[in-house]
């Protein structure tokens, strides 16, 4: 059975894309902590991050830094935390969140329920 994540992959599933290549995959997390947060994963299906190859991890992390900037911007943020949970969803990801304060990163807080206009409209501040 894939997980949610591959059926986002594969186009089953819907999602607000930030950015792809061949092998990662970046979109909008759907009840995000805060406007922008953005989750990126390897397109290949592994459900814990330190079981990546390695290459594979660098690769994740490498295509993260550069989302990372653009961000920032989009959202004028003090900076782009970054963070791996992975208790949800068992496909490997990080996510990237706008942050001003600690409490951007809180994630024992409620997170947000935006309506599709406003993903719509914070994937328009980051890919113009
Ligand atoms: P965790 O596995 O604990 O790192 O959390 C998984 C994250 O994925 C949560 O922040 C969810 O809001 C997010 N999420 C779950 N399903 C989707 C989806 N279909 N599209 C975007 N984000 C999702």
């Amino acid at each position: 059975m894939p997980s949610i994540f591959s059926k986002i992959v594969s186009g089953e599933i819907p999602c607000y894309k930030v950015a792809e290549n061949d092998a990662f995959l970046a979109f909008l997390d759907i009840n995000p902590l805060v406007p922008g947060h953005t989750l990126v994963i390897p397109k290949k299906e592994v459900d814990y991050i330190f079981d990546l190859d390695t290459p594979t991890y660098h690769g994740l992390f490498a295509f993260a830094k550069d989302l990372a900037p653009n961000l920032k911007e989009a959202f004028g943020s003090k900076r782009i935390g970054i963070t791996v949970i992975g208790l949800e969803v068992p496909h490997a990801h990080v996510h990237l969140i706008p942050i001003n304060s600690m409490k951007d990163m809180d994630f024992g807080r409620p997170k947000m329920n935006p309506t599709s206009q406003d993903l719509q409209a914070w994937l328009q501040k980051i890919n113009g």
